[in-house]
């Protein structure tokens, strides 16, 4: 029998510890959304057996966006980002499963397209680094810091009835 406890986001499996439970931040960037990848790129993540657990469609502005990308404010494209994710709606999405932020990653593919696996969601839909389709979390820390900036009002508390066949 699993046992799944939502305060610590872990499995418990016959009183023992399963598997630890991640969450990440997935953002599908306003090329995705206007190319109609959304569907497409959701579906890929749900395949895969990760769980959905935040869902919107949202514009933000540059303030927001360079608070997103605060790394990164020293790069000379730093500016042409900010003007590219305020460009349109975003998809913000979290989602949750077992190394997620790491193997989203790899769902996701290279920064730059031309180096991205043929396979993976960049690889696949994108040509140019600066229309690169999707954001991912780069790891756990940050994926913590990203999602309590997109949800600050929090994300949805619910368990897949396919867990026990996605999880041993
Ligand atoms: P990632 O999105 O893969 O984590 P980075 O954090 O390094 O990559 O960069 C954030 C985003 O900035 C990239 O996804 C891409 O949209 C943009 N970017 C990165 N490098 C460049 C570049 N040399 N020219 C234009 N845009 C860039």
């Amino acid at each position: 029998r699993l046992k799944f406890d939502s305060r610590t986001s872990r499995i418990w499996k016959s009183g023992r510890l399963s598997s630890a439970m991640e969450q990440t931040f997935i953002m599908i960037k306003p090329d995705g959304a206007q190319r109609c990848l959304v569907g497409e790129i959701i579906s890929r993540f749900e395949k895969k057996g990760f769980s959905l657990r935040g869902l919107k469609l949202v514009s933000v502005d540059s303030a927001f966006a360079e608070k997103h990308y605060a790394d990164l404010s020293a790069k000379p494209f730093f500016n042409g980002l900010v003007e590219y994710i305020i460009s349109g709606p975003v998809v913000a999405m979290v989602w949750e499963g077992k190394g997620v932020v790491k193997t989203g990653r790899t769902i996701i593919g290279a920064t730059n397209p031309a180096d991205s696996a043929p396979g993976t969601i960049r690889g696949d839909f994108a040509v140019d680094i600066g229309r690169n389709v999707i954001h991912g979390s780069d790891s756990v820390e940050s994926a913590r810091k990203e999602i309590a900036l997109w949800f600050p009002e929090g994300v949805v508390e619910w368990q897949s009835s396919l867990r026990p066949w996605i999880y041993e």
